[in-house]
């Protein structure tokens, strides 16, 4: 896809901020430091629309991006920080569980998960999370230029299995110095795209 406009809407803390444009919404939820800022940054193009994060953790926000006036990247705060209070914790909790529950214009969650690491506990609780509530996702494998590719199947098997996830599941091999992954990523977007 050929991105010719990408803006930052709003930094969203309540529900009540969210657009209502009824545009459809690509949620990315992974960990602090996944890769959530770089991916959207590669996908449209852009060096730094998306704030790449020097403070992990410390957004609490709903960070909506929109893309060529079609669709809403929808940055998820980055979970499983050890600094976050529980208090903290509970109320990003919430936000998310309002989120993923009740915005009916989410098509699709990128579920971004570290291709170096085997997924960690918060990983696997998203990933439930998201499929208790029937949400369409696609997990994303990040940093795999740090991966020689002579172990990309390895480190595949290792994230599907913490998973859960069966063989023929996607998963989507992604990184944002390389571009890898990018027109796969794309391509799922587009399936929403009329
Ligand atoms: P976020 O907190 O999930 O938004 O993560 P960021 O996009 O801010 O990335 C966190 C750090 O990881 C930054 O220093 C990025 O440059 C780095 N990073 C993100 N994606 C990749 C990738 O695919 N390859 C490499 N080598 N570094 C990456």
């Amino acid at each position: 896809m050929q991105v010719t406009d990408a803006e930052i809407i709003i930094s969203a803390v309540s529900p009540k901020q969210y657009p209502t444009t009824g545009l459809p919404e690509f949620a990315l939820a992974g960990r602090s430091n996944v890769g959530k800022s770089s991916f959207i940054n590669k996908l449209i193009r852009r060096k730094a629309l998306a704030r790449t994060s020097s403070k992990p953790g410390k957004t609490q926000t709903l960070n909506y991006y929109l893309i060529n006036k079609a669709f809403y990247f929808v940055d998820v705060p980055g979970y499983g920080y050890a600094k976050v209070s529980k208090t903290e914790r509970a109320k990003w909790g919430e936000m998310l569980e309002t989120y993923f529950t009740q915005r009916e214009t989410l098509q699709h969650v990128f579920l971004m998960v570290d291709f170096r690491h085997p997924p960690t506990a918060d990983d696997i609780q998203m990933k439930e999370f998201i499929e208790y509530y029937q949400i369409p996702y696609t997990v994303i494998a990040t940093k795999a230029d740090k991966i020689p590719r002579g172990k990309w199947n390895q480190h595949t098997s290792q994230t599907k299995k913490a998973l859960g996830l069966k063989n023929d599941d996607a998963l989507i091999i992604f990184s944002s110095e390389s571009g890898e992954g990018k027109d796969k990523a794309w391509n799922v977007i587009s399936q929403y795209l009329s």
